[in-house]
């Protein structure tokens, strides 16, 4: 007999980029909010997605020691930079081994490779030196005190090889990039058939009928709903396939784009997407 699971959100607030040149509508260019969540059990937990900056990660830290669980595993959804760079220092403070599919452990040297050119050049300083610590997951997937945590791999998404973690236990599944909450999707990949391999991975998380989805960006004043993140996820890419086609330049498909989802946060990713698929 095992006792129940449970999840916690941690948002990590969103942080200016060292770029000067402001987004077209006027802001100045930030990261999206980062979702770091933690699987719990009686006493054991997994950690998903650890955040970027040495600041998340010692305020990851903070948090999970506050919450007095045994980290077992911190599982990486996918290989960009801003879901794993403060793995290690987590994984070494916590005696928690590191893990992730052969396909996001190798496109997290690719982060590693360039790590100088973008990702330390947005956040300049402010990222632990690391390594790619991951190990290959267990097929299965994780075992949290008796209950299985699935890891499901659906192709590309925000990027490529990405997979999320399902807890049927309690009808959660932890999404990555494959899902948003309120927040601009990442399209800086989706040129070619992109959309449409991302489309095909919302369905299969849609296939997992999860109750509660936490999207690797959300707004944090939002719920978990899955169904409503699912079709939101889903109506955003429908939405830019077809803005894509109608427009000709970056500066129109991002006004157009702004014009449908006026509420989601940091306009700033859905700019740096479209200069990126009008290059
Ligand atoms: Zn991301």
């Amino acid at each position: 007999m095992t006792g129940a699971l449970s999840y916690d959100v941690f948002v990590a607030d969103p942080i200016p980029q060292n770029v000067t040149e402001l987004v077209p509508n006027g802001d100045k260019r930030e990261f999206s909010p980062l979702s770091i969540t933690m699987v719990a059990g009686e006493r054991d937990a997994v950690l998903v997605d650890p955040p970027m900056t040495m600041a998340q990660t010692a305020d990851v830290g903070e948090w999970i020691d506050a919450s007095g669980m045994n980290l077992t595993h911190i599982f990486v959804t996918h290989g960009h930079g801003d879901h794993w760079f403060g793995a290690a220092e987590l994984a070494e403070r916590f005696d928690a081994k590191v893990i992730a599919t052969a396909g996001t452990i190798e496109q997290m040297h690719r982060n590693l490779g360039m790590r100088e050119l973008f990702w330390d050049a947005l956040f300049p300083g402010q990222i632990p030196i690391t390594d790619v610590i991951a190990e290959v997951a267990p097929h299965d997937g994780i075992d949290l005190e008796g209950h299985l945590l699935k890891i499901i791999e659906v192709g590309h998404s925000d990027t490529d090889d990405t997979s999320v973690l399902h807890v049927p236990d309690i009808d959660l599944v932890v999404a990555g990039d494959v899902i948003y909450n309120g927040v601009h999707q990442f399209l800086r990949e989706s040129h070619g058939d992109g959309i449409d391999s991302w489309l095909g991975a919302i369905d299969a998380v849609e296939a997992l009928r999860p109750r509660f989805i936490v999207a690797g960006h959300k707004d944090k004043s939002l719920n978990d709903d899955g169904a409503r993140a699912i079709e939101e996820t889903r109506e955003y890419l429908i939405a830019a396939a077809r803005l894509l086609r109608e427009n000709d330049n970056a500066l129109d498909f991002f006004n157009a784009m702004l014009a449908l989802f006026p509420s989601r946060l940091n306009p700033g990713a859905l700019w740096g997407g479209a200069t990126a698929l009008y290059a």
